[in-house]
């Protein structure tokens, strides 16, 4: 397993939000983090990802210890945190947004495949990134990690927000990662029919705990999975 994540606990000051959290995911894998509203999803990755400390639980990237390290050590470790609101800098050109995750590999990002994922990235590499759409962000978002040529990518609710054609070039974006580059994904989403297309395995939290892990096949039979995140369809 290249993440593995041990009874994890953080929280923000004397709120406790994780409890024991532990999952695991391989290389060439998505695992998708589904819960509602407050279950502890985005603290899960902010726990992981070294902007906040955890309270308790070890956290391994490829067999070395990353809990509790500062968040920009994190690249040169190989973990990339694509943060919710998909945050570029907009004033800042596409090209400058792209190289800029680079900066802890010593420019060694590889923009070219950057682009072929995302080609329509290839004709806006001058334009200010605030001024792209909400997908074109969220694709600078995703290049920018990309570029520090991570091993894990994390990343919190690519979708919000987008029409469902751009989630789906964005999911189908993640499934070549974790295939064709053999990346970890650990993706957290709202939208669980759309991550559950991708994902290979999934956990649902609830309260800061993981409730239920289990391959997405497996999830959706569970009726409490249907009825609460798939409208009992
Ligand atoms: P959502 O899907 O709504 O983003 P989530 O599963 O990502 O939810 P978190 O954002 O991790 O949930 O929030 C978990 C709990 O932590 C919530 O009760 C929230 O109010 C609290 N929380 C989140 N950020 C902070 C913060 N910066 N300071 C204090 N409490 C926070």
């Amino acid at each position: 397993m290249t993440l593995i994540v041990s009874g994890l606990s953080a929280g923000y000051g004397q709120l406790a939000v994780l409890h024991d959290v532990a999952f695991e995911v391989a290389r060439g894998e998505i695992l998708a983090v589904v819960g509602a509203n407050g279950a502890g999803k985005t603290t899960l990755l902010r726990a992981v990802g070294g902007l906040i400390r955890p309270t308790a639980g070890t956290i391994t990237l490829e067999g070395r210890s990353i809990g509790g390290k500062a968040t920009e050590k994190m690249a040169g470790f190989g973990l990339t945190h694509v943060p919710e609101n998909r945050l570029c800098f907009p004033t800042l050109s596409v090209r400058d947004n792209l190289d800029l995750g680079a900066w802890s590999r010593k420019g060694h990002g590889d923009m070219d495949f950057v682009l072929e994922l995302f080609p329509r990235l290839k004709t806006r590499m001058g334009q200010a990134a605030g001024t792209l759409s909400g997908g074109e962000q969220q694709m600078v978002a995703i290049g920018r990690g990309l570029m520090a040529d991570p091993t894990c990518i994390m990343l919190d609710e690519p979708s919000i927000g987008l029409a469902p054609k751009v989630v789906t070039e964005i999911m189908a974006v993640l499934a070549r990662l974790a295939v064709e580059r053999n990346l970890a994904v650990l993706l957290v989403e709202q939208n669980v029919r759309a991550s559950f297309k991708v994902a290979h395995r999934a956990v649902v939290m609830h309260r800061g705990r993981v409730a239920l892990t289990g391959t997405p096949a497996e999830l959706i039979e569970m009726p409490e999975v249907r009825n609460a995140y798939l409208g009992g369809a």
